[in-house]
């Protein structure tokens, strides 16, 4: 919840415009600005205060923690020109916030935390906690002194400016470490407990296991990923209130699959109660790994920690069309985090200065999409944290199906969605999409030309809007003109078609025709194509695709 507070009526005015907006996520606190303060610092996760930043610091002062667990707040000013993200930038959230307050009000963000104005990742936005002298660290990283890397364990991080000496340390270790001076620990979720427990176990006794467990082993709870068990247990309400007090997921594996887990320690008694001579080895070792802590027993409750090998990341994300404003806020945080990054050369230049220094960038030619997806996949499974890119959406005529097609899960995969050809397209040319709607490409190359004549043909019969991709190259100019001749078959030759060139980039142009008017030879590849179904109409010089409803109406 975000708790929202004013005192002036031009503030409240704003607040009420912010409470609008976000009806569900706001809450207002009348009164005494001080009260409503301190009774949203307790029970918000978020503040925005429509206050000057003087008069909220003062009334935050006595309030404040840890910058782990304070809310997020931010201050709007009277004339709500700018959205200052005041404390709780990282953790609490309000460097978001104040970029999402700036867009409901038209106020411009103000964040002043260092790594988010150099384009470096902060170091506890990795999704994992960090924990030691955080913000020295970050500012060494900033100033470019000597930061060393020093990692017990193998995890995919992003490109960090980091040496082999230095006086500043960046640790990454599952160990109960203490950080040393100008260390920050990095705890990465590299410990997977398996836990078996009898019918009733209490969650004190399983909890006190597993913490035990960790504890001698000198390992830290904080890098816990998950505990794990059989199927048979997955109601186990000791076990299911453990994993709720440690923070983590309880996964859960089939007896027979348990059965096949090689274990040092099996036994009769699991076997005879759930089909598998081991649960808690067994289920630690599921997925792989080295057995740190071989199996421990308390009187109800069994427990076995594993280290899993460093997963590598690979993130699939789409650029949009061009243009940076179309660039979606997590795209680009997906640009940071990665340390690799793999893509066609010209794509790489629409978004090169977004990438941290030190990123390795695998850049190829056209034509070398194979190459490229085995790459990026083969770069996370050395454990790397590797970005592919794609222009539009990654998932569309794009590089998503290729490296998904070579990836097996031993690396995890995180799509971006990006804004498309066809929907940038439709957003110039007015409103072709509103109703059912097709892209077909009509390159070749990889698919036969009878396969995409049989496609057209169906989306004419069908009367579905069509865009087409690839539309026209120099070595294929026939593939248009045999497609649209196929539309006409089953449409007016008036029906609009819209082209759209270099959509979103500086040489933007388009132009709204008919089938019957529309000269092939004025279409190439930085071009897409978008014809009407029988419905459409171009109104105001627009194109529109009637929605449907009252679709008598709507044709007539
Ligand atoms: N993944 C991309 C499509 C890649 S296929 C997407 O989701 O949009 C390449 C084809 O997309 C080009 O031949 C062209 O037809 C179309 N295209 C890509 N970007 C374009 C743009 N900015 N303007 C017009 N067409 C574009």
């Amino acid at each position: 919840m975000i708790g929202l507070m004013s005192a002036t009526a031009a503030g409240a005015a704003a607040r009420d415009r912010l409470a609008t907006a976000w009806p569900d996520r706001t809450r207002v606190y009348d009164g005494p600005v001080g009260d409503a303060v301190r009774a949203a610092f307790a029970e918000c996760e978020q503040l925005v205060c429509f206050l000057a930043t003087g008069a909220t610091v003062r009334l935050l002062a006595p309030l404040l923690g840890d910058k782990t667990s304070d809310p997020g707040v931010v201050c709007v000013d009277e004339g709500g020109r700018f959205a200052v993200s005041l404390v709780g930038g990282h953790a609490g959230g309000a460097n978001e916030l104040a970029r999402a307050v700036g867009e409901v009000l038209g106020a411009r963000p103000v964040v002043t935390t260092a790594t988010d104005s150099m384009g470096l990742p902060g170091l506890d936005t990795l999704g994992f906690p960090v924990e030691g002298d955080v913000a020295g660290v970050s500012r060494a990283l900033l100033d470019g002194e000597p930061v060393a890397l020093r990692a017990d364990v193998r995890w995919p991080l992003p490109a960090l400016p980091v040496t082999a000496e230095g006086p500043y340390t960046i640790r990454v270790t599952d160990r109960a470490v203490r950080p040393a001076e100008r260390e920050a620990v990095l705890r990465p979720p590299t410990l997977v407990v398996g836990v078996g427990a009898s019918r009733g176990a209490p969650v004190d006794e399983v909890l006190g296991l597993v913490e035990g467990s960790l504890r001698e082993a000198g390992l830290c709870v904080r890098s816990l990923a998950e505990l794990a068990t059989v199927e048979a247990k997955a109601g186990e309400p000791g076990i299911v209130e453990a994993a709720e007090r440690l923070g983590v997921p309880l996964v859960t594996y089939p007896a027979g699959e348990l059965a096949t887990v090689d274990v040092p320690n099996p036994s009769a008694a699991p076997l005879a109660a759930v089909g598998t001579p081991s649960v808690a080895e067994a289920a630690a070792l599921a997925r792989g790994g080295e057995l740190l802590v071989p199996k421990r027993k308390s009187a109800m409750a069994t427990c076995a920690v594993v280290r899993r090998p460093g997963r590598g990341r690979l993130a699939i994300v789409g650029l949009g069309p061009g243009a940076r404003d179309l660039l979606t806020p997590r795209a680009k945080a997906e640009l940071r985090r990665a340390s690799v990054l793999v893509g066609l050369d010209q794509y790489v230049d629409q978004i090169r200065d977004l990438l941290p220094p030190g990123t390795r960038v695998l850049e190829s030619g056209l034509g070398a999409e194979e190459e490229r997806a085995r790459t990026a996949v083969a770069e996370a499974r050395k454990g790397n944290a590797v970005a592919l890119i794609g222009s539009g959406d990654a998932g569309v005529y794009a590089m998503a199906s290729p490296a998904l097609a070579e990836a097996a899960d031993d690396i995890d995969v995180v799509g971006v969605p990006g804004v498309t050809a066809a929907l940038a397209a439709g957003a110039i040319l007015g409103a072709p999409l509103g109703h059912d709607h097709v892209s077909i490409s009509l390159s070749d190359l990889h698919t036969p030309w009878e396969v995409i004549e049989r496609r057209v043909r169906a989306a004419a019969e069908a009367d579905l809007v069509v865009t087409f991709y690839n539309p026209r190259s120099r070595g294929r100019d026939w593939q248009l003109p045999k497609a649209l001749a196929m539309l006409a078959g089953h449409r007016a030759p008036t029906t609009p078609v819209g082209v759209v060139r270099n959509a979103s980039r500086p040489d933007e142009s388009s132009r709204l025709t008919t089938l019957a008017a529309l000269d092939p030879a004025t279409v190439d590849m930085m071009t897409v194509v978008t014809v009407g179904n029988t419905a459409t109409r171009e109104v105001a010089g627009r194109m529109v695709t009637p929605r449907g409803y009252r679709w008598q109406e709507a044709v007539r």
